[in-house]
């Protein structure tokens, strides 16, 4: 079974066949929400398809100007399987005050994912430094999306109890395809991040393009595509069942 570790399904640019691009192969799709309509949107579809797994969060970006929406959103994980999209974003967020505000919400949800034993599946966008003293107070099963640092973070983030999760960009950046070749197969998992990051510029992202992921992993690795699949399929479901070390 594929797994899809996180897309966005609910975007209007699936509005015209969102059901064939959901059943389009054989695969598991955490769709995450990143404000209240989002989030409410992804438990709709949770309910209307088995292999869509909802994860309600808040997106980092929004603390500039959806912040009136972060207690619903809290609200809401309690109907969600996975908290996301929960994370920093220091990239397009530069201003110090909001960046405070970003980390005051992501430990909001943390303190619930850890209360309610739910993984996490991060954004982070140049403020890795601060998630990892942030993660390191918690006992939470966390996954990276769409992780874009060197084999040396990925390590710190494995080192952390974390998991990487690569997209189909991997096939037009050899950055990603360095951390994918180096690091253990145990610590991987595939997503899309659908409808972007796909593996040509400008295209629409789709669940079933971590096919290509898993292609480009097996390439690295010279792994057969079947095992890398299945292994990443016993990693998605060790999110869920395995015990947590401490720290
Ligand atoms: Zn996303």
């Amino acid at each position: 079974m594929l797994v899809d570790s996180h897309a966005h399904i609910d975007v209007k640019e699936f509005d015209m066949d969102r059901e064939f691009v959901i059943n389009e192969c054989q695969i598991l799709i955490v769709n995450a929400g990143v404000d209240f309509q989002s989030n409410l949107h992804t438990l709709e579809l949770a309910k209307k398809y088995k292999n869509i797994i909802p994860a309600i969060g808040f997106h980092p970006e929004f603390v500039k100007d959806k912040v009136n929406e972060i207690d619903k959103c809290l609200e809401l994980t309690r109907y969600g399987k996975i908290i996301s999209e929960v994370g920093l974003d220091y990239f397009w967020i530069k201003d110090e005050d909001l960046r405070k505000k970003q980390i005051e919400v992501l430990e909001k949800f943390l303190q619930i994912a850890e209360k309610e034993n739910k993984p996490v599946i991060i954004h982070i966008r140049g403020g890795m430094k601060d998630f990892l003293e942030i993660i390191n107070s918690y006992r939470i099963r966390f996954v990276i999306h769409s992780f874009e640092g060197s084999v040396k973070i990925a390590n710190k983030v494995i080192e952390y109890g974390g998991l990487i999760s690569i997209p189909p960009i991997i096939v037009r950046d050899k950055v990603r395809q360095k951390v994918a070749k180096e690091i253990p197969l145990d610590f991987i998992l595939t997503e899309t991040d659908s409808p972007f990051m796909g593996p040509e510029k400008m295209s629409r992202n789709k669940p079933c393009n971590v096919k290509i992921v898993v292609k480009q992993i097996s390439l690295l690795k010279r792994i057969e595509e079947i095992e890398i699949e299945e292994k990443i399929y016993k990693n998605f479901v060790s999110l869920f069942t395995s015990s947590l070390t401490t720290s």
